[in-house]
């Protein structure tokens, strides 16, 4: 748990309770206070109404299909039992309470997306009088959408999603209407622009259905594409890289024997890659690298495969 906080209240006896408090009430205090009863009471009901209270209940639903993991995070008030874990399909529910801060609660917290290299993130200022706000973010090919939020002590729902129903990364809107992308700057377009477009439909998870929708095919679990290129950018010495699980995998070994490899270490780095698509792991059914007993074509360094170049995937 990676838990920065603003001002370490609570935390290391600087609790509410140990909040130092004016010695004596004086009659200037007692004045001002009264004007301030006087103040609130005239405010009326429409004041009280938008009392938010000291306490702020967030509901994180994860409706993709990948696991979140608690990322960098900042809050004030006491302590609170942040979620470890939001896997794909859970709600994590927690409470946060201000103790005594007199800006209510006020933080973000981030979740790393299994297998992703950016964060979804969300922030909250629920003041203890007034209205609240939040803000949410999630990286492409994810959104993430928030509801409530407002009231006395209120709750508010984060649903963290796909961009798409079968959560490939690609749109509905471009699989039930086709877009053209420029693979020059990766701008996606309607229409084809000038130069040469790439047009894309249904996708290897998916097929158009006959009212303009998609259905799933079931076909991403069996059928595997493999490119074979140079190298993944210029520079980059590795020999491949594929998702865990998957359906595609790229195997680049330009900057192997000969640009091309070894059949070795041809047939080594397809296996690795297509590994990776069928679930495995660098050992296994575990995220462990380099396990000295686990001779596998899975494991780092190779074992029957690429003995030049550096392997990164
Ligand atoms: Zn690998």
């Amino acid at each position: 748990m990676n838990t920065l906080r603003y001002h370490g209240a609570a935390v290391g006896g600087r609790g509410p309770a140990a909040r130092t408090r004016p010695a004596r009430i004086t009659a200037l205090g007692v004045a001002a206070l009264a004007v301030a009863l006087l103040t609130l009471a005239a405010a009326g009901a429409s004041a009280a109404a938008q009392r938010a209270g000291t306490l702020l209940t967030v509901r994180f639903t994860n409706n993709s299909d990948r696991d979140l993991t608690l990322g960098p995070n900042s809050y004030n008030g006491c302590p609170a039992a942040l979620p470890e874990r939001v896997n794909a399909g859970a709600t994590a529910t927690w409470t946060l309470d201000a103790c005594g801060d007199p800006r209510g609660n006020v933080g973000t917290v981030s979740f790393n997306i299994y297998r992703e290299p950016s964060r979804t993130q969300i922030s909250w200022d629920a003041p203890v009088v007034g209205d609240s706000s939040y803000t949410q973010t999630a990286p492409g090919g994810y959104v993430i959408s928030r509801s409530g939020g407002q009231g006395f002590n209120p709750t508010v729902d984060f649903t963290f999603d796909c961009n798409s129903t079968t959560c490939d990364g690609i749109p509905d809107s471009w699989k039930r209407n086709g877009i053209y992308i420029n693979p020059a700057d990766g701008s996606a377009h309607t229409a084809p622009a000038p130069g040469i477009n790439l047009h894309v439909d249904a996708g290897p998870n998916s097929v158009m259905n006959d009212v303009g929708g998609f259905t799933g095919t079931g076909r991403a679990p069996i059928f595997h594409y493999a490119i074979s290129a140079h190298n993944l950018q210029a520079g980059t010495p590795s020999s491949g890289i594929a998702p865990t699980p998957g359906s595609d995998l790229i195997v680049s070994l330009g900057s192997f024997a000969n640009q091309v490899g070894t059949v070795a270490e041809q047939a080594g780095t397809f296996l690795h890659e297509l590994g990776h698509n069928l679930n495995l792991e660098h050992g296994g059914d575990q995220n462990v690298n380099n396990k000295p007993q686990y001779y596998s074509v899975m494991n780092y360094p190779p074992r029957t495969a690429r003995s030049t170049g550096t392997a990164t995937a």
